[in-house]
Parts: C-alpha cells; structure tokens; sequence
C-alpha cells in the first residue's frame, strides 16, 4: 500500500430510514435472537487534503430514495457546499459500488476522474443485473450515468488493489456485489478505512454476520476476515457504511447538531 499523506476523513449522513434486525441481517432466525428495531443511516465520505479532493460515493438521488420510501436528511451535493466544497473541487469520485445509495448523483460530477472496480462495471452491464434480487438495489438511469464515465474515458478500472492519490488505496473486496471497493487512507496519525457496504453495521464484523443483500457470500465473509486483518495494527479506524454507531464512535467535525458530519479519521 502506498505512503501517508494528510487529510481530514469525514463522513457525512444525508438519508435515514427506520428497519429490523430481521431484515438486515441475513437468515436472522438463524440466531435465535428477537427481532427488534434497527435504523440504516446512509454516507458519503469525503477526504480532503492539500493536493487531493476525493469523494467516496456520492449519495442516493432524491428520485432513488423517495421510490425506497428513504427519508432524505440533505441532498449531497448540499451537504459537501456545506463544507466548502464544491462538486468541482472533488478530484476524483471512488464508486464503492452501483447501489443506488452510492451512486446517485455522480452526474453532478461531470469532471472529476471515478475509480470503480471493473468486476462492478462488467456485471451491471451483464446478463444478472436485471433480476430482481439485484436490479431492486440500482436505478438503470444511474447505471447509464456510470457506463457513459466509463465510455468517455473517466474511468480508473480497478481489478484488485489500485493506489489512487497519495495514501488512499482502493481494494475490491466483493461479496456485497461483485466489484465492492474498501478505501484506505494513510496519514501520519493512522490508516482509517471506509469500509462502505463490505460493512454495513459494525456488529457484521463483531458477531461474524452477513448482511441480508449479499452477491456472494463466502467473499462477504473473507471481506470481513480482511477488516478484522487491517485492525490488527492499533493504529486503525474502520468506518462501517450504514451504522447509526458513526454518530457515537466519532466527534462531530463541528459543534454543530444540525451538521450531521463526523470526522472519522485517527
Ligand atoms: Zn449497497
């Protein structure tokens, strides 16, 4: 993996929705456990330092989430203008994967250079993408948006590992779906990783249970097996993608209660 370099980590939340552990997690009865309430709460992350803007994922559209009955807490590309960011600021858009939740808005992007795994690409554009245990988590216009990044030559293809600033590595992991991506960043205070959908919810990785939208499950469990590798150095955060824990694990980026932004690096 490459150098460190500095950066400020944050994690923004821009949607919420109200759920079950029956539903997120897979075969919950398997546990023998009562179900019980479980919110989802939806990120974007956003890395900034002195040579580099990176965004990792974007955000579900306002079209993507209210068809899911998503509450959306701000749109995105408000959230970051929040931060003094500006779409055209952001050197590089990481797509962790082709969910709607994460791709939503790339099109308000249309400069930035995008890192996407090709396994992710190739199966979007393939023959299973349309059924329906899949094509209910992506919009068909938002996969059209990412194809064209991909035909215009925007696109950093990833295949397995790709150094894609400095200190930022992008790893495929799957299991999620077929091209989900990790990214590490490397500062002289720590690696922080943004785990995105390889890890939903923290317990995932703490109880060893998958979570319910899964493409292949065995990847699932070797992405949590290399989470639980990168903690072994104690100078390690791991940020989960959908856990309403953020808001408790991390300072807020400022006092603010209405800014629902954390600062999630070491
Ligand atoms: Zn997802």
């Amino acid at each position: 993996m490459g150098e460190s370099a500095e950066y400020e980590i944050l994690a923004l939340k821009y949607g919420t929705r109200r759920g079950t552990r029956g539903e997120i997690f897979l075969n919950y009865h398997l546990y023998g456990e009562p179900d019980g309430p479980l919110d989802m709460d939806y990120y974007f992350w956003l890395v900034r330092g002195p040579e580099s803007t990176v965004l990792v994922d974007c955000g579900f559209s306002p079209r993507g989430g209210s068809v899911r009955n998503r509450t959306q807490l701000a749109r995105p590309v408000d959230a970051l203008a929040a931060l003094g960011t500006s779409p055209s600021d952001v050197d590089t858009v990481v797509v962790t994967h082709a969910h709607y939740d994460h791709i939503g808005n790339l099109g308000e992007f249309p400069d930035c250079d995008v890192v996407v795994a090709q396994d992710e690409v190739d199966f979007w554009s393939g023959p299973y993408a349309g059924k329906r245990q899949f094509a209910h988590s992506a919009e068909p216009s938002e996969l059209t948006t990412l194809a064209d990044v991909v035909d215009q030559g925007r696109a950093t293809l990833v295949h397995k590992e790709a150094d894609i600033a400095p200190g930022i590595t992008v790893t495929k992991v799957g299991g999620h779906t077929p091209g989900q991506l990790v990214v590490v960043v490397r500062t002289s205070a720590g690696a922080t990783m943004l785990a995105s959908d390889a890890l939903h919810y923290y317990e995932e990785l703490e109880l060893d249970r998958p979570f319910s939208s899964v493409e292949h499950l065995t990847d699932m469990y070797r992405g949590f097996d290399l989470i639980r590798e990168f903690q072994q150095d104690p100078h390690t955060t791991v940020v989960a993608g959908h856990d309403p824990l953020v808001g408790d694990r991390f300072p807020r980026y400022r006092d603010d209660q209405d800014q629902l932004v954390w600062k999630v690096g070491p």
